[in-house]
């Protein structure tokens, strides 16, 4: 399916430390090994381990954050991140990351914001345009002359469902001095989902949404009917997965209108979901709901957004131009401006289905 690689498509559910080429992952760990701060052996079958459970997704990500979190390991996957989605025809991403602090080594919330600002300034491989328009400090990367692959970047900082209430404050409000630089668009819910309370994060989720931030949460990942009620009464902007919805979840999903980030990979190696066939895309996608395939973390899962597609056009019998609606769909969903939004409209109406 080469066609799927020249769709434009458009990622709304990557996490920065989920989407790492295991090939720096190892390079990295591999200098950690040598520095004695890890045992490189263990490390090194735990990262090409591919089939886990979601309880092992989380456990691998405390090690991905021991190996990556430094400034410049920040700026250098961030930069990758982006150049890797560019380079499979993803025109706009909203990537998403947890601000984290280590006192021990001069990292604030903000510090770790600024290391990944900084991997989207130093992407040289593709055009990139991460500040809306009307900001003078509008950042573009020289194009060389070549027709270059050009990508719309924002971003949502996550909280992680450890944090405490005071802790997803200061991510809401960093979100909100960011949101002035044009980048950040949003906030995220995620981390273990067996871990923490709703009535924790949501002081932080409701002021984010009084203050016109954008939020998705990740909801229904493990069987949680009351927490799953209580975030669909919040009506967030997006939802991610939906795996364990009963039926009184779909109806008022359904008729909130919510769109849902579908992550199939995800799902299917999490168990989450037991086989694609019973996948609830199906049923979204006959129903007309609102639904965005994305990848959740391409490095973990080892996956990519062109294998997203591939797997729903195999798996659900989508022809090239059902493929290529689904695409474009996804604009509605993103939390972009609306000029961002009339640009990858353009994008898409100049690379019709019978093009590609
Ligand atoms: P980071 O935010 O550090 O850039 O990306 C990794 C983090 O994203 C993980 O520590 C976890 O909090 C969150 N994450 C990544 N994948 C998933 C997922 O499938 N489900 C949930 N709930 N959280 C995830």
């Amino acid at each position: 399916m080469e066609w799927i690689n020249s769709l434009p498509k458009i990622e709304l559910h990557a996490h920065l430390n989920g989407s790492i080429r295991d090939s720096t992952l190892l390079e990295l760990a591999k200098v950690l090994g040598e520095k004695g701060v890890i045992v490189f052996a263990d490390v090194e079958d735990v990262i090409r381990k591919n089939d886990r459970s979601l309880s092992e997704v989380f456990k691998l990500f405390d090690l991905i954050h021991k190996i990556t979190t430094d400034h410049q390991t920040v700026t250098r996957i961030t930069r990758e991140v982006v150049e890797d989605f560019a380079l499979e025809n993803v025109v706009y991403l909203e990537l998403r990351t947890t601000p984290k602090r280590n006192d021990s080594i001069g990292m604030s919330k903000r510090s770790y914001m600024e290391a990944v600002l900084e991997g989207l300034r130093s992407v040289s491989e593709v055009d990139t345009d991460f500040v809306t328009e009307s900001n003078s400090q509008k950042i573009r990367n020289a194009c060389d002359g070549v027709r270059r692959k050009k990508i719309y970047v924002r971003l949502l900082l996550s909280i992680d469902r450890r944090e405490t209430t005071e802790s997803a404050m200061e991510t809401v409000k960093l979100a909100l001095e960011m949101r002035n630089v044009g980048v950040v668009v949003g906030i995220d819910l995620s981390g273990n989902p067996l871990v923490g309370e709703w009535s924790t994060f949501l002081p932080a989720l409701q002021f984010a949404k009084d203050n016109d931030l954008y939020i998705t949460l990740h909801c229904g990942e493990v069987p949680n009917s009351k927490e799953i009620q209580a975030m669909l009464d919040f009506k967030p902007h997006r939802i991610g997965h939906a795996c364990f919805f009963e039926d009184d979840d779909w109806e008022k999903l359904k008729s909130f209108r919510i769109p849902v980030e579908i992550c199939l990979t995800s799902n299917i190696i999490t168990k989450s979901i037991s086989s694609i066939d019973i996948h609830h895309f199906a049923d979204l996608y006959n129903a007309k709901h609102p639904l965005i395939i994305c990848t959740d973390d391409f490095g973990v899962f080892s996956t990519s957004l062109c294998n997203e597609y591939a797997l729903a056009v195999r798996s659900f019998g989508l022809s090239k131009r059902e493929a290529f609606t689904l695409a474009r769909s996804a604009i509605d969903a993103t939390f972009a401006e609306d000029e961002v939004k009339q640009q990858l409209m353009l994008i898409f109406d100049s690379a019709s289905p019978e093009s590609l």
